[in-house]
């Protein structure tokens, strides 16, 4: 047995930890010990990707590229495969992920089963959304090929599926073109929830990618940074050089409280407001601004973090954000990295998608035991009445009945569950 810890780091959990390397032989290996459950970079905050005192499948020896069209942009490979080695092969040879989340550092595997999100929704959907075909191997032996239109309802149960229906193996993606790794970008600031709207409903027939961070500490006095990109067609700028840092060690305590928010948050939105207006950015600052600072998660300190993500229907979104804001401002518990932004009026391809159309808010809160729980209480109930849902792929403590009301499609989902599988989430939410 050997601790495993998702990205949130709330605790480290003993797990038996079985690492998959020959795509031909997974069957085999679900054959042991059961329950298993899928893991891939642990890039998931909470519990979706532990399964305590049972077995982990390590998927990331899966990691091989099996066939790529250049003239159509499919790509074939193993679910272990990272995001960040596709984009590496892909955009030398002008195409590139669709959609791809804040970070790159995670598997095909992982982005199919929580369904993840960019900051393109309106134009390309989620991950699932782009995905051909896949692979999926079950407890049971059996092997099964599915895709929107091969068995489409394995397809919605598995995209989305928190990876409760088996194990991908292998997957067919459709990429799509770029001129090259270069974004025409503008940032604008701005000084209300109105004005953030204004911006999100004016950005998105011109523009693909948006999002806006958020200070979250000003209560009503709000400000924000707005992004937004398009795939550009400059070519032969000299590519950035590597800043790769990484957090050296875990402080005592959080790096992360009450006494460096507000300065951190202050600095942050000046020196960016000072550089706002259009540019042009390499995708991989645009995207994963984070991804150079290793192990980040370190500086909230021994306890670890929470992430609380949330998506509110756009009719009742400006209220329960500004209530939301509210809250944590009076709670002094705050957020280096507070998003905002709006998903598209499109359905989800998964039955427990995470983004339906409306206005999503993402923020992290070091772990304070009692008095962050409270928060979340406070928080859920704002979800709840607005009739909205949390994300299961940052989640490690929504009450269930949050989970029940916010996934109206649990019930359809459930029949495709593998029953050899489960996961901490899966206990939580779902009974087993
Ligand atoms: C800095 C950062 C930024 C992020 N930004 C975003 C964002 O913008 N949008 C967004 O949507 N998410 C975002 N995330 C969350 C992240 O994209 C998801 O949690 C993602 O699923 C992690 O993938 P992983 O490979 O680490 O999978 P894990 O976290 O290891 O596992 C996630 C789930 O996938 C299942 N799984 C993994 N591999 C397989 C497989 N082969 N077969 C079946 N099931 C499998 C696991 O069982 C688990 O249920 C971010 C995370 C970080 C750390």
């Amino acid at each position: 047995m050997v601790g495993v810890a998702s990205w949130g780091r709330l605790a480290s959990w003993e797990h038996e930890v079985q690492v998959l390397t020959d795509r031909t032989q997974v069957a085999r290996h679900l054959d042991g010990p059961l329950p298993g459950l899928a893991y891939g970079m642990g890039r998931s905050y909470g519990d979706v990707c532990l399964n305590p005192g049972h077995v982990l499948w390590k998927t990331t020896g899966l990691d091989r590229f099996i066939t790529f069209d250049e003239a159509n942009g499919r790509l074939s490979c193993e679910a272990g495969m990272l995001l960040r080695d596709i984009q590496n092969l892909a955009v030398a040879r002008g195409w590139m992920l669709p959609v791809t989340p804040g970070t790159q550092l995670i598997t095909v595997g992982g982005a199919i089963a929580n369904d993840v999100h960019g900051k393109n929704h309106h134009v390309f959907g989620s991950f699932g959304d782009n995905v051909c075909r896949l692979t999926l191997v079950r407890t049971d032996g059996s092997m099964l090929e599915c895709g929107p239109g091969e068995r489409p309802e394995w397809f919605a149960a598995t995209v989305g599926g928190l990876g409760l229906t088996g194990v991908i193996v292998t997957a067919e993606l459709q990429l799509r073109r770029v001129a090259g790794p270069w974004l025409d970008t503008e940032t604008v600031p701005y000084a209300s929830l109105d004005e953030f709207f204004a911006l999100a409903d004016n950005s998105e027939a011109a523009w693909e990618h948006t999002v806006s961070w958020i200070d979250c500490l000003g209560g009503s006095s709000l400000h924000g940074l707005f992004m937004r990109g398009n795939p550009s067609s400059v070519t032969g700028l000299p590519e950035p050089k590597s800043r790769s840092k990484k957090m050296p060690f875990v402080p005592p305590v959080s790096l992360v409280n009450g006494l460096t928010l507000r300065p951190f948050n202050m600095t942050y939105f000046h020196l960016n407001k000072w550089k706002a207006g259009r540019g042009v950015a390499h995708y991989e600052p645009f995207f994963y601004p984070l991804d150079h600072l290793h192990e980040w998660n370190r500086m909230y300190g021994p306890k670890g973090f929470f992430q609380y993500q949330s998506v509110v229907p756009r009719a009742v979104g400006r209220d329960a954000i500004q209530a939301m804001l509210t809250e944590i401002a009076k709670s002094g518990e705050g957020s280096f990295l507070a998003v905002l932004k709006t998903f598209g009026d499109r359905q989800a391809p998964g039955m427990l998608s995470f983004p339906e159309p409306g206005v999503t808010l993402a923020l992290d809160f070091p772990n304070r035991g009692e008095k962050t729980a409270r928060l979340f209480d406070r928080l859920d109930a704002i979800v709840r009445e607005a009739h909205g849902r949390l994300y299961p792929a940052k989640d490690a403590r929504m009450p269930r009945d949050l989970f029940e009301a916010g996934y109206p499609r649990l019930a359809e989902f459930l029949p495709y569950r593998d029953p050899g599988i489960s996961s901490a989430l899966s206990r939580r939410l779902m009974g087993h």
